[in-house]
């Protein structure tokens, strides 16, 4: 593959400078789409988020999880593609759709994706290494499924030469309408002032550079550490927390809490945060989460207000977590999220 062209500047791949903004408040936005954020966050991270809400419930959850994703995925491709422009996609540019979807998986670091093989209304497989999650991505495959054939999907994943093959079909037992309009409208985002140094060429975080984009093998990687990053909506992460919630009751809010705090406290450690307040509101800029405008620590609480504060779940998670990293002690923690996408949180050292 030949080297992508990357920025004179911070030397990030050219192509990834184009199609994703960091905004000074806090989000991070598809720049052919601003409405539309992701957030920058650890592969792992969502993994290791999962896998302790399962150890918390005490039952299987991918198959929820799939589900969540799925609504989250097909709304995400009914909106943007409708009418005419779905239907072209549909008839004439079924190839392109699969190639565009899987290149621009790859440089958001989702994984190496290829279309292996694909039958009209009959299957579509998908071969993916180094994939960011999953049943987050087979969600994303019965979503695409459903926007392309009509059909209610059902994914199977098979792993095969150290990837995974990913086969959707339809789902014959499925007779519901495939989605329900899953929320409404976003609130308007708070303009803001992160501090972020940026890159002079291309006006990206210069902290991105650090990180080495192999745009062949779909990842983002944090050399220091060896984490991956992906791009992922935070309004896919709410849907799979609804679907989570509907299933398994109203104490999934908690449990969700709790599981990102563990991940926080067991992933990270005290040396890399330094002064917490900064690290915090770096923390949250770079990942596309909010903005933390206000924070007051003392020893034995912390109370905070960010700004665009998405998904607030994880958010309040994180604030926790590094809360008690940084003291060495438990906590506990209590958040408010008004309806202008503000979000309140107090934590009480034990
Ligand atoms: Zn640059």
């Amino acid at each position: 593959m030949p080297k992508a062209k990357s920025c004179s500047g911070c030397g990030i791949p050219t192509r990834f400078c184009k199609e994703v903004r960091w905004e000074s408040n806090g989000t991070v936005v598809m720049t052919r789409n601003p409405d539309q954020r992701v957030i920058f966050c650890e592969s792992e991270g969502i993994d290791m988020l999962f896998r302790n809400i399962q150890e918390l419930v005490k039952v299987p959850i991918d198959h929820i999880i799939i589900e969540g994703k799925r609504k989250g995925a097909y709304d995400y491709f009914h909106q943007a593609f409708s009418g005419l422009k779905g239907a072209l996609i549909r008839t004439l540019m079924r190839r392109q759709f699969f190639k565009i979807s899987t290149d621009m998986g790859a440089l958001l670091g989702l994984g190496r994706l290829e279309l292996a093989d694909y039958a009209k209304s009959e299957y579509i497989k998908i071969y993916g290494r180094n994939v960011y999650s999953v049943p987050l991505y087979s969600g994303d495959l019965a979503g695409i499924f459903n926007f392309m054939e009509g059909l209610p999907a059902i994914v199977k994943c098979e792993e095969k030469d150290g990837g995974y093959i990913f086969t959707a079909s339809p789902n014959s037992e499925v007779q519901e309408e495939l989605v329900a309009r899953l929320q409404g409208k976003a609130p308007p985002r708070q303009p803001g002032n992160t501090r972020l140094e940026r890159c002079q060429v291309c006006s990206l975080p210069v902290v991105l550079a650090e990180y080495e984009w192999d745009q062949g093998m779909g990842t983002i990687a944090d050399p220091a550490t060896s984490r991956c990053m992906a791009l992922v909506g935070p309004t896919d992460i709410d849907s799979v927390f609804r679907e989570l919630e509907n299933e398994l009751g109203e104490e999934i809010p908690r449990t969700i809490l709790e599981a990102q705090r563990r991940y926080i406290t067991s992933a990270f450690d005290r040396g890399e945060i330094g002064k917490l307040e900064e690290y915090l509101h770096r923390h949250f800029a770079l990942r596309g989460m909010g903005n933390l405008v206000q924070v007051v620590l003392r020893e034995d609480s912390l109370e905070a207000t960010v700004n665009n504060a998405s998904p607030p779940l994880l958010v309040a998670g994180i604030l926790q977590g590094f809360f008690e990293l940084n003291s060495g002690s438990g906590s506990s923690c209590q958040y408010d999220k008004g309806e202008n996408g503000t979000l309140n949180v107090e934590i009480r050292r034990d």
